[in-house]
């Protein structure tokens, strides 16, 4: 069974991009933010599920309309929880099964809350990507082109990145000093010798 490693962060840290450098290397890589928008565009139980609290109109041609389904969750916590409580335990499902098909010595799952969602007890070693807050909040204006007010209530919403990053097994450092692709090639290294080691002992 391959070796199960998670890449966590907050929002803006880099995950996706650090992922997509593990990518490069051949490493599968499950992006379990982009796996509950196309769950939620192609399930039917959780699109019924969706469309039973939250109305026929989150849905046009079967197509989720993703503006309207963030206006009735915003500054509503009760809706927003009843949505996560749909989304996330799928997409950490169709996560564990996408896992289980990899042969690849070890796969990654990339996801903002694998803390939160008690994902990460399920994995085998754990990757913080750690970025200051003032270079996060910029990172995402520019990339979302939205408020500097937006981008810290989000991160408001998520556990501490110090906190975070202590309970992860390894960190990258993304800031703007440090240069991403060695610290990746490093662990990528260390990550197959303890794929090859568990595969001993199982
Ligand atoms: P989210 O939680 O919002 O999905 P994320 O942690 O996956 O965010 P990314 O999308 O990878 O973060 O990065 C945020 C933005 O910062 C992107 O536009 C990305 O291109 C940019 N970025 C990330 N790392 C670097 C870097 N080392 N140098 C320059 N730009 C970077």
């Amino acid at each position: 069974m391959t070796f199960k490693v998670g890449i966590t962060g907050g929002i803006g840290s880099g995950k996706s991009t650090v992922a997509q450098v593990f990518s490069t290397l051949g490493v599968p890589v499950y992006y379990a933010d982009d796996a509950a928008k196309h769950i939620m565009n192609v399930n039917p139980e959780v699109k019924q599920a969706i469309v039973g609290i939250f109305g026929e109109d989150v849905y046009e041609g079967g197509t989720l309309q993703r503006k309207v389904l963030s206006s009735k969750v915003f500054n509503d916590k009760n809706k927003l929880a009843q949505l996560n409580a749909i989304v996330h335990p799928a997409t950490i499902r169709f996560g564990n099964e996408w896992l289980a098909r990899q042969t690849y010595p070890y796969a990654i799952k990339e996801a903002a809350l694998l803390f939160e969602t008690g994902t990460a007890a399920q994995l085998n070693f754990i990757i913080g990507v750690y970025a200051p807050d003032a270079l996060r909040i910029h990172r995402v204006m520019e990339r979302d082109n939205v408020s500097r007010e937006l981008v810290k209530q989000r991160m408001e919403k998520q556990i501490q990145e110090q906190i975070k990053m202590r309970l992860c097994d390894a960190v990258i450092v993304n800031n703007d000093q440090e240069m991403v692709i060695p610290q990746v090639l490093a662990l990528h290294e260390q990550l197959l010798e303890r794929a090859k080691a568990k595969d001993q002992t199982t």
